[in-house]
């Protein structure tokens, strides 16, 4: 995860001189940095309004470090809802970035409600690859709200549905 700090935001890119502005390319209307790129950014915002709704978590308002951290320590285990849970955070990350450098080396934009599927997509195809998930009363829920197989739970009732 520290990796993520070394992130090269425009505020770096400024720093060194290869870019002349620090205007954020999601909003257009605030200086880049890592707080704003990824959390404060209204953009981004509902981006990560979106996705955590479907998690049915509420991450705290916390520093890019402190969030974290505080989901190293809240995310542990391996069931279906801790695996969406990281991989909803790695993707919404990995998307946000993703359309920042295309908006700026590539000149194309993308909607928010584009990069919510992809997100979407990309969380739903990593857990069927994954499959074999304990079977666990918050499962259901979570099929459901990601229109998830069955069969990627390994035992129990929702196994036999298949
Ligand atoms: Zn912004």
């Amino acid at each position: 995860m520290a990796i993520y700090n070394r992130l090269g935001t425009l505020d770096g890119m400024v720093a060194f001189g290869v870019m002349d502005t620090s205007r954020c390319v999601l909003c257009e209307a605030n200086d880049e940095n890592h707080n704003h790129l990824f959390f404060e950014c209204s953009y981004s915002f509902r981006i990560w309004s979106t996705m955590t709704a479907k998690c049915n978590v509420n991450w705290p308002k916390l520093n890019w470090n402190h969030l974290v951290n505080w989901l190293a320590t809240q995310l542990t285990g391996s069931s279906l809802a801790v695996t969406i849970c990281k991989l909803v955070f790695t993707y919404s990350i990995y998307c946000i970035w993703l359309e920042r450098n295309c908006r700026i080396f590539q000149a194309t934009k993308s909607t928010e409600v584009a990069i919510i599927s992809r997100i979407k997509e990309l969380v739903r195809y990593r857990v069927m690859s994954i499959t074999n998930f304990k079977a666990d009363l918050t499962n259901n829920c979570f099929l459901k709200e990601w229109s998830l197989p069955a069969s990627v739970i390994k035992s129990g009732l929702a196994g036999l549905n298949v």
